[in-house]
């Protein structure tokens, strides 16, 4: 069995609307903003369901190089990247402005692909502009799809049709069992050393289902008794030229890995320390509320004393103030030295992420933790918690009723995280608030 999920890859020119489709089929508007300082970027990974069939999302536009390139040079990596990791390619063009030579271009290098590439000539938006449906045809693309993102028409038969095109062997549940791990960081960090690793041959790894063996991206195998899937193991393995030298394009893939994930593992090359790259990923994978585990690798390389570790460790938490709940590991691929820890800590952090506290328990530790520490007051109005619930998992996220909102305060939600952390760990996983105002 395996559980590899369909992916589905829009590509297209600028302003032909691929975000409008994009934001349309994912069914809500997608936030740009982000918490962490120092991560900004537009969401360009998105879950999918239509009909009960799940699949993941991906804009390759959102992901066009910043360094100014031409648009025909962005557009080859963008479907240089759709051939690779889609499955079912979309390339969205501008039934308004006509086939430009852009198309031309991309449709050529489409037409090579054997995955199922479908035209989507956007901007139809009524009856009477389907007569510049025909001339696309010319670009010679087998299944043609006329839409209108802006306000929805075709997406239906759209969706029908993508589904449809998925190859056998795709898992399109949702499935709560199995621990997602992606496995990031940077060019020679040792992620394909560590994956080969943690793949020993004792451990019983199934073969990508037949047909499917150049395309799967996951990794499935069990150990006793834990499924596991490691993501993109393939894009390890392949070494695939076009990311591993762009570096922005093996952000872009550790990105498609973070989202699909439930834990997240950073890896860092002991003896670079902490890049750039690291930092990007560490808070995307925070942002978005999956487990993480810092791995740092090559620590064969690392001349110690009784101290190295420690002060690794320190240096670790103050480059990410935010994430004082990762597990830090210092290992070796290469000696194994603590390599079987890394996926005792996966299922461990794996389990915190999903945990589910009790609302009685976390009232007691709410209502001791108030008695101890008042909550903030301003003008003489005192913030009071009525109570306080566990409203969601992956992350775990904390509902508190309470009289005004205005009274919040960062600090002392801080220090009920504190507590909450001491009675129930989440160790491995942010903790999620939200305040409801009850009168
Ligand atoms: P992207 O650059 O390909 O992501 O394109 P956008 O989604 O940003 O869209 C570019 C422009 O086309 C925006 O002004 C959209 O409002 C407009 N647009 C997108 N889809 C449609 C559509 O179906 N009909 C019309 N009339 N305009 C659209
Ligand atoms: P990736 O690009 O992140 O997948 O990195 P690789 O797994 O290909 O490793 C890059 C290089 O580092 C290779 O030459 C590995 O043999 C080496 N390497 C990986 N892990 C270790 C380690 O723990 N110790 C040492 N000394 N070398 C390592």
């Amino acid at each position: 069995m395996s559980d590899n999920r369909p992916i589905v890859a829009v590509v297209g020119r600028p302003n032909v609307g691929k975000s409008t489709l994009f934001n349309k089929l994912a069914g809500k508007r997608i936030s740009i903003v982000e918490d962490t300082p120092g991560v900004t970027r537009d969401r360009i990974f998105t879950e999918v369901e239509w009909l009960n069939t799940y699949f993941t999302l991906v804009d390759t536009g959102g992901i066009e190089p910043d360094n100014g390139d031409v648009i025909l040079s962005q557009m080859r990596n963008q479907a240089m990247l759709a051939m690779d990791m889609a499955h079912v390619i979309l390339f969205v063009v501008d039934g308004k402005s006509g086939i430009t030579a852009a198309d031309k271009e991309v449709a050529t290098m489409l037409r090579k692909t054997k995955k199922p590439v479908i035209l989507v000539v956007n901007k139809i938006d009524s009856q009477k502009q389907f007569d510049n449906v025909y001339d696309f045809y010319e670009l010679g693309l087998g299944n043609l799809h006329a839409i209108s993102s802006a306000n929805g028409m075709g997406l239906g038969d759209l969706l029908d049709e993508v589904v449809e095109n998925f190859p056998k062997g795709l898992n399109t549940e949702y499935s709560e069992d199995i621990i997602r791990v992606a496995i990031t960081g940077k060019p020679n960090a040792g992620k394909s050393s560590i994956l080969n690793n943690i793949l020993g041959e004792d451990r019983v790894i199934v073969s990508p289902i037949a047909g499917t063996t150049r395309d799967a991206v996951d990794t499935y195998f069990e150990k006793d008794g834990q499924q596991f899937l490691l993501i993109d193991t393939a894009g390890l393995r392949r070494k695939s030229k076009i990311y591993e030298t762009v570096e922005k394009y093996s952000v872009i893939r550790s990105m498609s890995a973070v989202d699909r994930a439930d834990v997240v593992l950073i890896v860092i090359d002991a003896q670079e320390g902490i890049t750039e790259q690291d930092t990007k990923v560490a808070g995307i994978a925070h942002d978005e509320g999956k487990a993480c585990i810092f791995v740092v690798n090559k620590w064969d390389l690392i001349e110690k004393d009784n101290k190295t570790l420690g002060n690794y460790t320190k240096e670790i938490k103050e480059k990410f103030p935010f994430m004082m709940y990762a597990p830090v590991l210092f290992v070796s691929a290469k000696t194994n030295q603590r390599m079987n820890k890394i996926l005792e800590t996966v299922e461990y952090v794996a389990s915190e992420h999903a945990k589910r506290i009790s609302t009685s328990a976390l009232n007691d530790v709410i209502g001791e933790a108030v008695m101890l520490n008042q909550p903030p007051s301003d003008k003489g109005k005192r913030l009071k918690i009525y109570y306080a619930s566990q409203t969601d998992i992956k992350p775990p996220k904390i509902t508190l009723f309470i009289n005004d909102k205005q009274l919040t305060h960062f600090s002392y939600q801080r220090y009920l995280e504190n507590k909450i952390r001491e009675n129930f760990g989440f160790e491995g996983t942010s903790v999620r608030f939200e305040y409801r105002e009850k009168n």
